[in-house]
């Protein structure tokens, strides 16, 4: 409970009599329940000051593999409204995710996407590769779906959404001016993202980029040896010198391609950090989508030989 509600229930009768008007308006703040910290961070642009959010997935955690607590599951049975990704991002909470759908008002927000912008999944001929926020484009179209969500719920509410939600869709299409600039001016044939686990084909597609992941589209699924020598041999052989570790999946995989390649004779080093499935810490700027965007397209096309400010589009970079 937040401080300002805890005080209210402590003295109820007493307090509304003399609230003043902003503090009657914040009783009525929505509770929305996010699973990721990107559909979190869409839910706070939106809701504004008309929402309470609560991200269950926090810096680091990784969504394929999180199960979903006690607290979560009360969390998920007093909100307003709850925001899930659905595309089996979730893959541990599926089950659970669509029995609550039953229940109440419950969104998996990614799954209104036109099937035609999604790319197929790798291991499942049903299923679609969840990780559409690596293209701004695509996330301006999870953004909207948020924002009708919202309506729906408070539909009292439905001009502010609207007026925040294409604040926020500006600040994106200046991302994807941005994050197009600095990673067209990667030489062509530097432009081979290479990283833990496959979440970039959503941006090897928007960006141009050969992408490729040691582990699959999820990261149950575990690297074989001879995945990792296949990777080796291509480091090698095209002579690219970087490869980069995600914060929310173990860089072992990662530091055997480089082990691998020194082997070779070849030096490889760690281009960076990305934000794959996860933002970063809470309050700094990386923890935003904006900031993980940014951070992710200025590191890669730094390392690859592109130009981009080393503080990123908005100077706000660490
Ligand atoms: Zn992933």
């Amino acid at each position: 409970m937040n401080p300002m509600r805890r005080m209210l229930v402590a003295g109820t009768a007493a307090l509304t009599m003399v609230l003043p008007a902003g503090w009657a308006m914040a009783v009525d703040r929505l509770d929305v329940v996010a699973t990721t910290g990107m559909i979190g961070d869409a839910a706070r642009q939106v809701g504004g000051d008309l929402v309470n959010v609560r991200t269950l997935m926090g810096p680091g955690v990784d969504p394929h593999a999180y199960r979903q607590t006690r607290s979560d599951i009360v969390a998920m049975a007093n909100a307003d409204l709850v925001l899930w990704h659905g595309l089996y991002l979730e893959a541990q909470m599926e089950d659970f995710m669509r029995e609550l759908e039953e229940g109440g008002k419950v969104v998996a927000v990614a799954e209104s996407l036109p099937h035609n912008l999604l790319i197929g999944h790798e291991d499942y001929d049903d299923k679609f590769d969840p990780h559409v926020w690596m293209n701004p484009n695509l996330w301006s179209r999870v953004v909207l779906s948020i924002r009708d969500a919202l309506i729906e719920v408070r539909p009292g509410s439905e001009e502010a959404f609207r007026v925040n939600a294409d604040t926020h869709l500006a600040e994106l299409r200046q991302l994807a001016r941005y994050t197009t600039q600095v990673l067209s001016s990667v030489p062509a044939e530097s432009r081979v993202l290479i990283s833990a686990h496959d979440a970039f084909n959503y941006f090897g597609n928007a960006y141009g980029f050969e992408v490729l992941g040691i582990q699959g589209i999820s990261t149950e699924s575990e690297a074989g040896l001879q995945r990792i020598s296949e990777i080796v041999d291509l480091l090698v052989d095209r002579g690219i010198g970087a490869v980069f570790v995600e914060s929310s999946v173990s860089d072992r995989n990662v530091r055997a391609l480089i082990e691998g390649a020194g082997a070779a004779g070849h030096e490889v080093v760690i281009g960076g950090t990305l934000f794959s499935d996860a933002m970063g810490e809470d309050g700094t700027y990386e923890g935003t989508y904006l900031g993980m965007i940014d951070h992710n397209a200025t590191v890669i096309s730094r390392a690859l030989g592109g130009e981009a400010p080393e503080r990123g589009m908005s100077d706000l970079l660490n």
